[in-house]
């Protein structure tokens, strides 16, 4: 049976510098699948190689049985591949509610215009419209953002930011969805709640996740699977408990 999710041979060089070395995995539906590795380990290329915002040197990504490599990044998120960013990518100057409506515009081919002026009842771009309306309450409901709605960005706490951006990522209606180090920058509590709605999301909306995260106690409470990456190759690759006892792991990460 072909994987839901797989990377083969994937290989992506800057110059002299090989990020990615011919690496191979696969995910399968409905996993939690996370991504560990010291710094420059390759990990954001992964994700830019998948997302198609760099095209490898050799190697394919495979995507519900089909080769989506090299595709343009909005084709890549038409197929139901989403994603956040290290650093938050939001519009502070501009509330939840208007961030979660812009998810659609970004990814989506329909551009802003097309939804802000074609508001004729009954048209595509109105139906489109409503849809992504619908989806953005569903996402306000699931990830409790009621009381930032209406807010602007930069007006909430940082925690807050980052479960806007994923509720921006979700608005898209991904089947995949990858979140680079979703925790970065959170205190424990913060840390805490995240780990229970990526379970959510997992859980409510059977979206698949593949995710870089530093932190071990995340990746440990959370993943089904997890993945050692060190200078673009997989040093390690089973359960939480099995890869945090890799002898390799330990040294790419004491070492
Ligand atoms: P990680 O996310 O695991 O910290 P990256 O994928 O960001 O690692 O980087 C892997 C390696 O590739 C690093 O040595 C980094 O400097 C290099 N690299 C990443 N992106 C670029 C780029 N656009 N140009 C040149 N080098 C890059
Ligand atoms: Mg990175």
């Amino acid at each position: 049976m072909e994987p839901f999710f797989a990377v083969e041979g994937l290989t992506r060089r800057f110059g002299g510098l090989i990020a990615l070395d011919n690496l191979s995995f696969q995910v399968d539906p409905g996993m939690i699948f996370s991504i560990i590795g010291p710094n420059g380990a390759g990990k954001s290329t992964l994700f830019n190689c998948i997302c198609g915002l760099y095209e490898p040197d050799a190697g394919r990504v495979l995507f519900q049985a089909e080769t989506i490599t090299g595709e343009k990044p909005h084709r890549v998120a038409r197929r139901g591949i989403g994603r956040t960013f290290q650093n938050l990518e939001l519009f502070r100057h501009m509330t939840t509610m208007d961030n979660l409506m812009l998810g659609r515009h970004l990814h989506m081919r329909s551009g802003v215009w097309s939804g802000a002026t074609m508001f004729h009842r009954g048209s595509r771009a109105a139906r489109e419209e409503q849809e992504h309306r619908a989806r953005v309450e569903e996402i306000i409901d699931l990830l409790r953002l009621h009381a930032a709605r209406d807010r602007y960005i930069w007006q909430l706490p940082y925690g807050t930011q980052k479960l806007v951006e994923l509720g921006r990522a979700l608005a898209t209606k991904p089947k995949l969805l990858l979140l680079d180090e979703p925790a970065a920058g959170m205190n424990l509590e913060e840390r805490q709640d995240l780990i229970f709605w990526i379970a959510d999301i997992r859980d409510e909306l059977g979206v698949t996740i593949l995710m870089i995260e530093h932190n071990m106690q995340m990746v440990m409470g959370i993943s089904d699977h997890v993945l050692a990456l060190d200078f673009g190759r997989a040093i390690a690759s089973g359960s939480p408990r099995e890869v945090a006892a890799d002898p390799e792991v330990v040294r790419a990460y004491l070492g």
